[in-house]
């Protein structure tokens, strides 16, 4: 069986971590699987998605540390067009998407894990598509 859904975000920063879990959470219930794979995507060009402890700290950090990977003070072709190229660039690096195991009939993340959305050029109203594969 494959199901698919959405999760809609508001994001409110122009770069911002949002916690997706419960939600790809209840898409995987709705669903009604209880063994296979939950696809999470984001079809967005300036965002990503990202599985990584929900710690208050390490969220400050990697929201800073995501703004390093690129040098958003480059002079940049795309930056003709709309002004963004570095928010297109940490969300090719991070990528679209993120593939998790479903046991029993729940997310098997580990104890420390929560699913991220990594908003680039906010904020903007995102949705997020999850397909869930299985049985
Ligand atoms: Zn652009």
């Amino acid at each position: 069986m494959v199901v698919n859904s959405a999760i809609r975000i508001s994001t409110r920063s122009n770069v911002e971590l949002v916690d997706i879990t419960k939600g790809v959470s209840k898409a995987l219930q709705d669903a009604g699987i209880t063994s296979g794979i939950i696809l999470v995507y984001t079809p967005h060009t300036t965002s990503a998605l990202l599985v990584n402890e929900n710690e208050r700290g390490l969220v400050t950090d990697l929201t800073r540390e995501v703004q390093r990977l690129v040098d958003w003070e480059s002079a940049y072709e795309h930056n003709r067009v709309d002004n963004n190229a570095p928010s297109h660039i940490t969300g090719a690096f991070l990528g679209p998407s993120v593939v998790l195991p479903v046991i029993d009939g729940e997310l098997n993340l580990g104890t420390w894990q929560s699913i991220f959305f990594v908003e680039l050029d906010g904020p903007r109203d995102r949705r997020v598509i999850t397909i869930a594969s299985g049985e």
